[in-house]
């Protein structure tokens, strides 16, 4: 009998590939476990056994695999059930989920670049043959590719050897996104193991008695060690022996200390948990209450909180249950809310049994993780971490927590799959049967709705905890304020004067200001008027090169108006303001205070973040100017004013989101303020004062902003109720994009009964020399999803037989955000 096996390949193409395998291979081969195969000429691969049969392909000659890389699966059987769903949902390959799920350790193939880890200590000893020949060649060479590799140990297959000197982190792999993270790095030092005993220490010191400066350091290390479980710092020991770094050093190199390094963000943990769960007051234990009855439902739910309400400390007695019932639990956040803050804050309740999975962190410590969570150990027992953390191997998951449900940056945009890690994780908790609690002060417009028509369980609390006041939020008119000349530079006279008061009482001043968007509008510098879509809602953005205003959904378009269609006024400008700008206008008017910027320019790298946030904290800034990242679930204990430069830049945003958007920010916002006893201030400068979403955002009135945008987005047919795939064309060449994407749009309309939008070319209509082109798909409550994902799929499939489309490449986004 023959024996074959099917594998996904970490590549774009159709669902899988067929190996011949021998009988021996077959009765050990599980689905999970790593196979190496060749694939074209030359090439390499990893891949991921998916089923062991008896039928050889059809069309091809099955190739032999290389060598069986695993003893065990790495990827359990619901892992490949939710990778098949997302697949699926998402129109992608299981490839490029598989691509994105494992982390890139696990993935190597002949293209990948080998670099040395200039940090590991080596013990060439230890090292097998072809290891030390690659380590070696390593030393003349900086980077290596697998097939140089081969060349080096003269063998074909060399992903083994990879993998065992990866193991023992003495190369890695690179991958651009870790370039520029470079950990850092803090020198500790330990007594050598020889002296550990008292006698060797004894004899040591004796050794020493001529060399008093020693003998000090040897001493000062021995009660620092003694005293405490933590690893001690040469600075550290330096102080306490007040003894040079050079006699340090000499001790190092004779071998009786012993230095070695811990990355700084590692530590921050020092061991013991000494925090007790909070005891929830009434509002928090009614709302648990609720979750639990939904949880005995199997029923997804949402918990609606104000900020500063208590959620977090909900989400703790959650957790404790199920860690008490000995499951696993995944606390997914939006990446950038992943800060120390809350990791700390988790850490004092369930200390080590936590794991932070995040995209900063290098290889190794992502593999740790996966090889923790695939163990079920303990370390692993919570996981905290952003979107890709769905994808660890999870064997006993009892509980998910999506807190920021709300976030956009859930949504995975490039490359594919293009998922909804909040969605993914609905699907990924029902397939383990698990319960799953999304969270949120401002839910998503989806999650709320789900929760109204009973699709959802829904809790609420509706007061901040400890009865701290939500703050007093006050609208500025700025158009008004201009007009009166009570203006300086981006700033009306009422915030400069809360803000002189808030720093004469030594308090806090949050100031935000939301990036513009790359795409730019058109605003009118008198009444704040932006021009609209009548076709679909959403702001018209501005084309410099044509001269238009367009509509990047639909393709309306008008000339360039001379003057507002509002008022009047020719004063139009397509440019707003940022940070940078508020910044410097702040520090003149407040040549006193220490002022600092958070926005994506200042911090690049995670510890720029960590940082900015830190001495915010600890209050050696006066005020902190920032754009929605601010807006992150950060709690600082002193600010008393937040101000909001621009409210506008938020409403006119070109998207049928905007409006959900800014409640959300503006919300967030503003719940940064006044955290304790006293009151905090809010205060929202606008052209446009009495915007509907704005008196909503002040009066708290969640539920109406909810009404008004359902009943919207069902006359220009947007989800909730309907669903939208955006559909992206590429190609270098400008007419075979047009000519490709009208071919595309045309059948799609001539089969499908919905809405089509488009082709329309968005705002920036070139990238890295590829022309795009965006069609939309509206697909409504009446219509299947699923049945219209097939019929678009048929139309790719003749699409690509039409030989000059062929090199255009075509980009589904599902549930398109
Ligand atoms: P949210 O997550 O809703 O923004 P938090 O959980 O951060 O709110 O709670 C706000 C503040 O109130 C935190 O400082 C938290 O420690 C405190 N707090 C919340 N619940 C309790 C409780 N039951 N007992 C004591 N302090 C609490
Ligand atoms: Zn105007
Ligand atoms: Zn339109």
């Amino acid at each position: 009998m023959e024996y074959f096996v099917n594998v996904v390949l970490p590549i774009p193409l159709k669902r899988h590939f067929t190996y011949s395998i021998t009988p021996a291979e077959a009765s050990f081969l599980l689905p999970g476990m790593r196979v190496s195969v060749p694939f074209g000429k030359s090439k390499i691969y990893t891949a991921l056994v998916l089923e062991v049969h008896n039928t050889p392909p059809v069309v091809y000659e099955a190739k032999e695999i290389d060598q069986i890389l695993d003893d065990v699966p790495l990827v359990n059987p619901v892992q490949l059930k939710h990778w098949e769903w997302i697949a699926n949902y998402y129109m992608c390959t299981m490839g490029e989920v598989m691509r994105s799920a494992l982390p890139s350790a696990f993935l190597l193939e002949s293209e990948t670049l080998i670099l040395r880890n200039d940090e590991a200590n080596v013990d060439e000893s230890q090292l097998q043959d072809d290891e030390f020949l690659v380590f070696e060649a390593l030393q003349h060479q900086s980077t290596l590719k697998v097939h140089e590799v081969s060349i080096i140990v003269d063998r074909k297959n060399v992903l083994p050897v990879l993998n065992r000197l990866l193991e023992k982190n003495i190369i890695y792999l690179k991958e651009e996104v870790y370039e520029q993270y470079k950990p850092k790095l803090v020198k500790y030092v330990k007594l050598g193991k020889e002296y550990l005993s008292d006698e060797a220490l004894e004899s040591l010191l004796e050794t020493l008695s001529r060399a008093p400066k020693q003998s000090q350091v040897v001493l000062a290390l021995f009660q620092l060690q003694s005293g405490s479980k933590k690893p001690i710092s040469v600075s550290d020991l330096e102080k306490y022996s007040e003894a040079s770094k050079a006699v340090i050093s000499s001790l190092v190199e004779k071998g009786i200390l012993e230095e070695y390094f811990i990355r700084k963000d590692r530590i921050t943990y020092d061991g013991a948990e000494n925090s007790e769960i909070k005891t929830l007051n009434e509002h928090q234990l009614n709302a648990l209450a609720d979750i639990k009855n939904a949880f005995s439902e199997d029923k997804v739910t949402l918990l609606k909180g104000v900020t500063s309400s208590g959620k977090t400390e909900v989400y703790v007695q959650l957790i404790s249950d199920f860690l008490e019932r000995g499951k696993q639990i995944l606390y997914l956040l939006p990446e950038i809310a992943l800060t120390t803050q809350l990791i700390s804050r988790l850490q004092d309740y369930f200390g080590e049994r936590i794991s932070v999975f995040h995209s900063k962190y290098n290889i190794q410590e992502r593999v740790e993780v996966w090889n923790n969570v695939l163990k079920g150990a303990e370390k692993a027992q919570i996981v905290i971490g952003a979107r890709s953390s769905l994808f660890l191997p999870f064997a006993n998951l009892g509980l998910i927590i999506v807190d920021e449900e709300h976030e956009g940056s859930f949504k995975q945009f490039d490359p594919a799959p293009r998922y909804h890690a909040r969605d993914a994780a609905i699907v990924l908790a029902n397939l383990h049967g698990a319960n799953i609690l999304l969270g949120s002060a401002t839910p998503s417009i989806e999650s709320y709705f789900n929760a109204k028509h009973g699709k959802y369980g829904y809790a609420e609390i509706n007061r901040r905890f400890g009865n701290v006041l939500m703050p007093d939020m006050e609208l500025v008119d700025y158009k008004e304020a201009l007009r009166k000349k009570r203006v300086k530079g981006h700033f009306s006279e009422r915030l400069l004067q809360e803000i002189e008061e808030s720093l004469g009482n030594g308090e806090q001043i949050i100031l935000f200001q939301n990036r513009r968007g790359f795409a730019p509008v058109l605003e009118c510098l008198t009444c704040g008027h932006t021009p609209q879509c009548s076709n679909c809602d959403v702001t018209l953005t501005y084309h410099q090169y044509k001269n238009q205003l367009r509509c990047h959904y639909c393709g309306f378009h008008t000339a360039l108006p001379e003057s507002c269609a509002a008022c009047g006024s020719p004063e139009l400008d397509t440019k707003g303001f940022g940070t940078e700008q508020v910044e410097e206008e702040v520090k003149k008017l407040f040549p006193g205070a220490k002022v600092g910027r958070m926005d994506l320019d200042t911090t690049r790298g995670k510890h720029a973040y960590e940082k900015i946030i830190t001495s915010f904290e600890q209050q050696e800034l006066d005020i902190l100017v920032g754009t929605q990242m601010l807006t992150k679930g950060l709690d600082f204990r002193n600010v008393s004013l937040v101000g909001v430069m621009n409210a506008d830049s938020l409403l006119n945003f070109p998207d049928y989101r905007a409006h959900e958007r800014t409640f959300q920010m503006l919300t967030q916002v503003a719940g940064r303020a006044g955290r304790t006893q006293k009151r905090g201030k809010v205060i929202i400068q606008s052209y446009n004062p009495y915007h509907q979403i704005l008196k909503q955002v002040t009066t708290g009135d969640y539920e109406t902003m909810f009404e008004e945008q359902v009943y919207e987005r069902e006359q220009y047919k947007y989800p909730p109720v309907n669903r939208i795939i955006k559909i992206t064309f590429k190609h270098k060449n400008y007419n075979t994009l047009n000519e490709a994407s009208e071919w595309f749009s045309g059948a799609l309309r001539t089969n499908f009964g919905g809405t089509v939008l488009g082709p329309e070319f968005p705002p920036i209509s070139r990238i890295r020399n590829l022309y795009l082109k965006h069609v939309l798909v509206k697909i409504g409550k009446n219509e299947s999803l699923g049945r219209t994902k097939k019929n678009i799929k048929r139309i790719e499939k003749s699409f690509n037989s039409v030989s000059k489309f062929r090199s255009v490449r075509v980009i589904y986004n599902v549930d398109h955000i």
